[in-house]
């Protein structure tokens, strides 16, 4: 993972731990480039979550995530 400086949950806008530019907690991050089809054309999203409100936001699904185990990266 590259270094970087101090970043925040988009959500909750709290600072996610961090170490010599190296995070100490996993956070999810979004990335959409949105295409023609969409009504936000050519436009990047980004941002994190941290693993509490990645927690808030799934539990709103109808459908669960899907859970694979990952034995080995
Ligand atoms: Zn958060």
């Amino acid at each position: 993972m590259k270094e970087r400086s101090a970043l925040f949950c988009n959500a909750c806008a709290r600072e996610i731990k961090m170490e010599n530019g190296i995070l100490k907690e996993d956070v999810f991050e979004g990335n959409k480039e949105w295409g023609y089809f969409s009504e936000k054309d050519m436009v990047r999203h980004s941002f994190i979550l941290c693993e509490a409100c990645y927690d808030k936001m799934i539990s709103n699904f109808a459908i669960p995530v899907e859970e694979i185990e990952v034995t080995e990266l």
